[in-house]
């Protein structure tokens, strides 16, 4: 795997300084510390760096992935897809968000009468019709909903990565995981989210 301008640029430093903090690398690449957690995150995974806790970055630099990193390359969305909270597009704003409190989590994908994916609703969609000053009780989800087909969505049969650059790239939490029907229209079988990728690393890291 090719290493990008900044992750050689940290490897440059980390070799120089070792053992060296997250927070120093980022002071001396003028960068805040947040940039700069996927790149080290990366880094460790592929074996280069190695991170001791309260002492800093140390440089390993093998060549070869570590385990771990291709472990994690080549899963698939259906190994870790979560269960999805899925409600009906006739219920109620109140309802959904009393379900979504019970299942505690943050957001619910929308059904039509046929169990088809027809929107998605997220915490702030929830907010926005809250401070609306409507009654919740009578407001239908599918009225405040992003509907399909405004929504990304990921197969079974994706790989992990792609779905955690989705996640990124289009700034959201979760993406319904689906299986189309031969009419195009799409059955969510699962939930792929930031939680659920969070846990994975700290599975793989275990
Ligand atoms: P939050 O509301 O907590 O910020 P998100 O960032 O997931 O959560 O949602 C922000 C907006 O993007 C909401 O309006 C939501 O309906 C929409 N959204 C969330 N997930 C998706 C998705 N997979 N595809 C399209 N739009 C989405």
């Amino acid at each position: 795997m090719q290493l990008n301008q900044r992750q050689k640029a940290i490897v440059d430093i980390v070799k120089e300084n070792e053992p060296i903090t997250g927070e120093k690398i980022a002071e001396l690449l003028q960068l805040t510390r947040a940039a700069l957690r996927s790149d080290l995150v990366v880094l460790t995974m592929l074996g280069v760096l190695d991170a001791k806790p309260k002492v800093g970055y140390f440089y390993i630099g093998h060549s070869e992935p570590s385990q771990e990193y291709n472990l994690f390359k080549e899963m698939h969305v259906s190994q870790i897809m979560g269960v999805p909270l899925t409600v009906h597009q006739n219920d109620s704003v109140h309802d959904v968000i009393v379900q979504i409190f019970m299942e505690d989590t943050g957001g619910g994908f929308v059904l039509d009468q046929d169990g088809y994916l027809v929107g998605l609703v997220s915490r702030k969609d929830l907010l926005k019709a809250s401070i609306g000053g409507g009654d919740l009780t009578k407001l239908p989800i599918g009225v405040i909903m992003t509907r399909f087909p405004n929504i990304t969505t990921v197969l079974e049969e994706e790989l992990v990565l792609e779905a955690a650059e989705k996640l990124v790239t289009r700034q959201v939490d979760s993406l319904p995981v689906v299986r189309p029907g031969k009419d195009g229209r799409l059955k969510v079988v699962g939930k792929f989210s930031k939680t659920i990728i969070t846990r994975l690393f700290l599975e793989i890291k275990e």
